[in-house]
């Protein structure tokens, strides 16, 4: 079973906002973040006018080298209050409101505007279904103060396969239900590598129903908000050159990727070899006479040794600048952060693939090995507090666009198949908890270590008609009746019209 590398929640944060920020700028300068030597960070929000929010970290800031290297063992526990991986004690900068649009402007050819989350319906249903939430105003008011959150490897899809029950239980949010109304969800995943956009083309395609990049979350999307704190950066890991146009497309001005690096110095990575191709679609420049100013791993490496030797070669520099060596690795040491944590991922294999926390243990453990210090990071990511609050916003958003109410329902479900991310994660977010055994979880009547508060079901259709029986009632029925006539179902509307 695939597990994840959490560890305790080690430190205490700060709950005064101003205690928060106050130790978060500390931080930032005692930890080197500061973009050139001398220059503040600018903390979002001092000013209420930034366009992110800090969240406070939920652990202390030393890495998780040394319990690793003398204990691989990786069983998360929520009895020790495990669930968070982070860091510095100091923030996590998140969007403070929902992403632009500019990453998911989405029209029909003739101009009009899709509706976001929404199939095609013809104008006729409208009205019938305007006539029955007229009529059921409690059921109505109910459907619009709950919410889903969709974990999607093992819930939804295997891969590119569908899991049948997972297009029928999007169908019946979509407005498949008695109520002819779309019930919010949004996407929360730990997956990375490609910008929102074609990922979400990617499963309304899978899905047969519409995935739109305002309701999806990735482990790097939270991490566009780093683009106001840093303008060089080195982005890690995925296929090819895509995380640089995912960071690009954040608002990044200046992305630079380990290709680059080799492109201008070869010998910076004995081992690898530079096929003409790759040089072709780098963008070397004497990187001697230029600052990285923090280090992003967005998602897995595709080459380890070339990657943890450019990393380590920054993190051991003077405030990111290739060909030096820092006379103090910590006070003269650039950020570096990490889209999520897990140790672990399942795949096609029989056993589940080594993944991003593998090789940030790794990183740390040769960093300590190097310096003698532990390395400082910052990992993004379920279960890290960040992307739930950052789930919130996006939430909060999403409702506005579905039903023109700016507000966080109040009934979240989370529904998962893994209970150290998914479940955990939600359970300490005071969500409602569902965990599905399509994927990653296989054991007994609930997870021991992390179990699911709301149940644990067969796959994601049982999890989410449970919830909408709890909230709208056993009664509650999962198909919109084309045929149904408001005015004999029961309601004072008797003026409703037939349609
Ligand atoms: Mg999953």
């Amino acid at each position: 079973m695939p597990a994840f590398d959490d560890s305790d929640f080690g430190v205490q944060a700060p709950t005064d906002a101003n205690q928060i920020r106050k130790q978060a700028s500390n931080n930032a300068m005692a930890d080197g973040m500061a973009a050139s030597p001398g220059s503040n960070i600018p903390i979002p929000g001092d000013d209420g006018h930034g366009s992110a929010v800090e969240v406070p970290a939920t652990r202390s800031s030393i890495s998780e080298a040394s319990k690793y290297m003398h204990n691989l063992s990786v069983s998360p526990s929520q009895k020790d209050r495990r669930g968070s991986r982070n860091s510095f004690g100091a923030s996590l900068p998140i969007p403070r409101s929902k992403r632009q649009s500019r990453l998911s402007v989405v029209n029909h050819a003739d101009g009009r505007p899709t509706r976001p989350g929404m199939p095609p319906i013809q104008p006729t249903r409208e009205i019938l279904v305007s006539q029955v939430q007229t009529i059921e105003v409690q059921k109505v008011k109910a459907a619009k103060n709950m919410a889903f959150a969709f974990d999607i490897d093992g819930v939804l899809v295997h891969g590119d396969r569908l899991i049948p029950e997972g297009k029928r239980a999007l169908d019946i949010l979509n407005g498949d239900n008695e109520l002819g109304i779309k019930i919010p969800h949004i996407f929360l995943t730990n997956g990375s590598g490609k910008p929102e956009k074609p990922r979400c083309e990617q499963l309304t395609q899978i899905l047969g129903n519409p995935v739109n990049t305002e309701q999806f979350i990735q482990s790097h999307t939270p991490m566009s908000a780093l683009a106001e704190y840093y303008k060089t950066v080195l982005v890690v890991g995925g296929v090819g050159y895509r995380c640089r146009e995912v960071a690009e497309q954040y608002g990044f001005k200046d992305v630079v990727v380990p290709n680059d690096i080799i492109a201008w110095d070869p010998t910076i990575a004995p081992y690898r070899e530079f096929t003409q191709q790759e040089a072709a679609m780098s963008r070397p420049r004497d990187f001697s006479k230029c600052n990285i100013d923090a280090i992003l791993v967005f998602s897995d490496s595709r080459d380890y040794a070339t990657d943890i030797q450019i990393i380590m070669d920054l993190l051991v520099s003077e405030n990111g600048r290739f060909y030096t060596k820092a006379k103090d690795p910590v006070s003269q040491r650039i950020p570096i952060y990490f889209s999520q944590g897990d140790l672990l991922c399942p795949t096609e294999h029989w056993t589940p693939r080594l993944s991003q926390g593998a090789f940030r243990i790794g990183l740390e453990a040769m960093y300590r090995a190097m310096t003698g210090v532990d390395l400082e990071r910052v990992v993004y990511g379920k279960p890290e507090l960040a992307t739930y609050k950052y789930a919130d916003e996006v939430m909060t958003s999403w409702m506005e666009q579905l039903h023109g109410e700016e507000k966080l329902p109040e009934n979240i479900y989370m529904v998962g198949d893994n209970p150290a991310s998914d479940i955990i994660g939600g359970n300490m977010y005071g969500w409602n908890t569902c965990l599905v055994r399509t994927g990653v979880f296989q054991g007994g009547d609930n997870d021991e270590n992390n179990p699911a508060n709301f149940g644990v079901f067969a796959n994601v259709l049982d999890a989410v008609q449970a919830a909408l029986k709890k909230q709208l009632g056993d009664d509650f029925k999962m198909h919109f009746d084309e045929t149904i006539n408001p005015v004999l179902h029961g309601g004072e509307n008797d003026n409703a019209a037939v349609v």
